[in-house]
């Protein structure tokens, strides 16, 4: 399995230990990779074919690199919500390269700003003051709930805001435990894998200090409960779990205000309020993973976490905010940015480059009204996916907010046994109808959708007729199929 959907195997590995571009055989390939068609030209400045690319893909990357679909897409090149494989097909973008193309593919705006910055100064490291990171910064802390966030460290990636988080709690607190949550994704070191919550992420050894809740999935409650009437039990359980299973003193607690990988899971709305009450009475501070959620993805907010009220003590975020380029940032309430003594340093981190990208993206988002475009659009998409759901028995819960949407699919709406099969033939056929699509969740069984947050109506309506093509064709597909059984 993949981070965000299922992993082809790789099987039998070519032994080409010579330039792959140069010498191969299409026939003998072909019978090693069928899906490898006639070797077509290169696109949009490409040098390489298609079937090259895959090829060097398969001898050159680890395989742990995985890929969508039987028939890899490769992709040649992309504007605005389109992206553009290398056979010239266009297809309509409703991931967002997983979450991250928050404001449109190439977006002329920001990328004017990127090589005015990128002929100017592209590198010079934290050691050296540059305006980019620190204007960046300023902003950050003007947009922050109630502002009360404003000190910033920037990095690379998701991951790397986690870890930076973790070590933030654990000097703020003097102590060390953490306390995540099931179904969770925090990232791929080996802290942020202890984080997680889900086997198919956690790839190594876990790292001690990390004891995990039940999460908030009202779709499948882990107490067998119905909401409200449950009285929110997996919120109150975290104080049983800090009795428990900790030392009683605790650094903090980590959670995505919605479950990302895990298949868009969406607490109840007095979820966090109570959460945070009881993690702060043993000690420890709010870390709220926006990685997925923030600038203004989930709908009329900067930070998903404003929807439920609460004012974390640090947010993590990375994806959108650089609308592709690498960034991550942990931002940290100033005592305890503060309590993190000594030096540390990310080479790349505040790169002017990427921080200039970052600040641009901001100001779009301002400029442009995203925060009630993600809510508008976000209700409309959400509307028109209800209506799927109506149609199609397949779909047992849409969830999410804004444009942060997901269908679970299930094989029975009773039993809900999660469709991963049907999942996988959805990809296929949205694939086939020219849409892009991601996938997730603990089975494997969630579609999720995450558009660039600019897009209209007239995107949504376009994206649900090809969406509800599939729709047809898998259903279609399963009745022949059980009809044969
Ligand atoms: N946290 C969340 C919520 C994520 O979704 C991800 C990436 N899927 C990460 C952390 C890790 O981010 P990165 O891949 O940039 O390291």
């Amino acid at each position: 399995m993949g981070q965000d959907g299922i992993l082809q195997p790789i099987g039998n590995r070519l032994a080409l230990g010579h330039d792959v571009s140069r010498t191969f055989s299409l026939p003998l390939l072909a019978a090693f990779y069928p899906f490898l068609s006639a070797s077509i030209p290169a696109k949009k400045g490409l040098s390489m074919t298609k079937d090259e690319i895959l090829l060097a893909q398969k001898e050159f990357l680890f395989p742990a690199v995985f890929n969508y679909f039987k028939d890899p897409l490769v992709v040649s090149h992309a504007k605005d919500q389109y992206v553009f494989d290398i056979d010239g097909n266009q297809y309509l973008d409703f991931f967002g390269g997983i979450v991250t193309v928050s404001v449109g593919h190439c977006n002329d705006q920001i990328n004017a700003k990127v090589h005015a910055q990128i002929d100017k100064l592209e590198h010079v490291s934290t050691v050296f003051v540059n305006e980019p990171q620190v204007a960046l910064a300023q902003k950050l802390a003007q947009i922050t709930p109630q502002q009360a966030l404003r000190k910033s460290f920037f990095t690379n990636s998701g991951t790397e805001a986690n870890e930076t988080a973790i070590l933030a709690a654990r000097c703020y607190t003097g102590s060390t435990e953490i306390i995540a949550l099931r179904h969770a994704y925090h990232g791929r070191s080996a802290g942020t894998m202890s984080l997680t919550g889900q086997s198919t992420w956690k790839l190594g050894p876990p790292q001690a200090g990390v004891v995990h809740a039940v999460n908030a999935y009202c779709y499948r409650c882990p107490f067998g409960l119905e909401y409200p009437s449950c009285e929110v039990k997996c919120a109150q359980d975290i104080e049983q779990v800090i009795r428990t299973t900790t030392s009683g003193r605790v650094a903090g607690f980590i959670a995505e205000p919605i479950q990302g990988v895990g298949g868009f899971i969406t607490p109840p709305k007095e979820y966090f309020k109570i959460v945070t009450d009881i993690v702060r009475k043993y000690g420890g501070i709010f870390i709220a993973d926006e990685v997925q959620t923030a600038w203004g993805r989930t709908g009329s907010k900067w930070f998903g976490i404003e929807h439920w009220d609460v004012v974390p003590d640090i947010i993590t975020s990375a994806k959108g905010l650089g609308n592709g380029m690498p960034i991550g940032v942990t931002i940290a309430r100033p005592e305890i940015a503060d309590a993190m003594k000594g030096v540390t340093i990310s080479t790349f981190g505040g790169n002017p480059v990427v921080t200039t990208a970052a600040k641009a993206v901001i100001d779009y988002i301002e400029e442009q009204n995203l925060l009630r475009n993600t809510e508008e659009t976000g209700a409309y998409l959400r509307g028109r996916l209800i209506d799927l759901k109506d149609k199609y028995q397949l779909i047992g819960d849409v969830r999410g907010m804004g444009l942060l949407q997901a269908l679970e699919l299930v094989e029975d709406r009773r039993t809900k046994v999660p469709a991963t099969a049907a999942t996988l033939r959805m990809m296929e056929a949205a694939r086939e109808n020219r849409i892009m699509i991601g996938r997730g969740g603990l089975y494997g069984n969630v579609i999720r959708l995450s558009p660039p947050m600019n897009i209209g109506r007239a995107d949504v309506d376009e994206f649900i007729e090809r969406l509800d093509a599939s729709f047809a064709k898998v259903e279609a597909a399963m009745l022949a199929g059980s009809q044969r059984t």
